[in-house]
């Protein structure tokens, strides 16, 4: 779709750092991580939420997190959970379905907030995680 943020980081006209693609579904790292290792898994068709995606893609994704990308979490990052979110209308800043994955670690959070000073440089994210 015309216009729309993550269509054009699916057609490569927006760089992103892969972590993983196939002919459903990017994964990649979120510009303004919450926590180290957040990301994003987007549909390669354009769907705005939850009342029109394709629920196929809902299960696809599920199986991606728990075979493939929650397991190189918890062995490249060490993280000890992996929170998982997806924002409609308001509070969705990208009109373009996509599920949040935010790896968790001890002490990340306080009252909902979590510690920007944990944080790490992404791209010394993306070598661990793709190296
Ligand atoms: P939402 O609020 O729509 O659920 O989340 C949108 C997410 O997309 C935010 O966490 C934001 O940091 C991320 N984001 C926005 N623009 C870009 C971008 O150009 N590249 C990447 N990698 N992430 C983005
Ligand atoms: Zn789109």
């Amino acid at each position: 779709m015309e216009n729309c943020l993550f269509c054009k980081i699916n057609n490569g006209l927006i760089p992103s750092k892969t972590i993983y693609e196939d002919d459903l579904v990017k994964v990649f790292l979120d510009i303004n991580p919450a926590t180290n290792g957040h990301m994003l898994i987007i549909p390669k068709k354009h769907y705005e939420n939850v009342m029109d995606i394709d629920k196929d893609f809902i299960t696809y994704s599920i199986d991606l997190i728990r075979e493939k990308i929650y397991p190189t979490l918890k062995e490249k990052l060490n993280c000890k959970g992996l929170t998982i979110s997806q924002n409609n209308g308001l509070g969705q800043e990208v009109k373009h379905y996509h599920i949040h994955l935010i790896p968790r670690y001890e002490n990340d959070c306080d009252k909902h907030t979590y510690n920007e000073e944990l944080l790490k440089p992404i791209d010394e994210i993306y070598e661990v995680l793709t190296k």
